[in-house]
């Protein structure tokens, strides 16, 4: 059966917070420890990642990831490509690049800020890439991409593209805050939608969970989970208060796709 497994459902800044000694930063309860965000694609015997951010070294020790056939990048901000360089080790592993899926956008920023991924060498100590880089052709519909199919949908956070995916009737949308309405159709007839909601309070580059229950009600998927939280919110309580059919993803969480 293939799955979805959840390797990180926390914020920008994880959570505990660095030197935050609020009730959720303090919980012993391990549903309220988040690593940044990024999951795994598992399709039969292949792996997808979905973002490497700055826990994917720990992140892949803990869940045991021996294998990668792609990755596929929803942006580049920090929170969300920082542990890119971590991937060379399935470089060495495999003796082949890397498949990577990610928008013009995304590429043109990681030449800038991991500039030597894209410097030839011919003594492989440093330079040439350990990428295959697949650039998404357009801002909405199908991408093949390591012999799958996955269905684009490309929004808007803060001025920097963002890519959401769908394989299947399973949608990864992390991010999101401004989109089109295109969005509704690239997410019509999803029965597992993953989705960023950060906190109650309102958040310019982000839905609160207001924003992101409102928005499930409207996709109407069969399940609906929320990832990308911050400190503020503590799993249980605010597990209570969503409605029938969303429910707060936590670290660790596989869930059939
Ligand atoms: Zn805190
Ligand atoms: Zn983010």
């Amino acid at each position: 059966m293939n799955s979805f497994l959840f390797l990180g459902t926390g914020s920008s800044m994880g959570t505990p917070v660095v030197t935050c000694k609020c009730e959720v930063c303090t919980s012993s309860d391990p549903l309220n420890h988040r690593l940044r965000p990024a999951g795994l694609f598992k399709i039969g015997e292949e792996r997808f990642l979905v973002d490497a951010g700055p826990d994917f070294r720990y992140q892949a020790l803990k869940y045991g990831i021996d294998r990668l056939d792609g990755v596929l990048i929803t942006h580049t901000h920090f929170d969300h490509v920082a542990g890119l360089d971590d991937l060379r080790v399935y470089y060495f592993l495999q003796k082949k690049t890397l498949p990577c899926l990610l928008s013009q956008e995304s590429l043109d920023d990681l030449k800038k800020t991991h500039g030597y991924f894209f410097k030839k060498s011919n003594d492989d100590v440093m330079g040439g890439s350990r990428f295959n880089f697949q650039v998404i052709k357009n801002d909405f519909g199908k991408e093949e991409f390591g012999g799958h199919s996955w269905q684009i949908m490309s929004f808007e956070q803060g001025g920097m593209k963002v890519t959401g995916f769908r394989i299947g009737s399973f949608a990864y949308v992390m991010d999101l805050k401004h989109f089109t309405p295109e969005i509704y159709q690239a997410l019509k007839g999803v029965e597992v939608l993953v989705m960023s909601a950060l906190r109650y309070r309102a958040s310019p580059a982000h839905m609160n969970m207001e924003e992101a229950i409102a928005f499930a009600t409207k996709i109407g998927a069969k399940e609906t989970w929320f990832s990308h939280i911050a400190h503020e919110l503590d799993h249980k309580k605010a597990s209570q208060q969503l409605p029938a059919g969303v429910k707060l993803a936590y670290d660790g969480l596989e869930i059939p796709c």
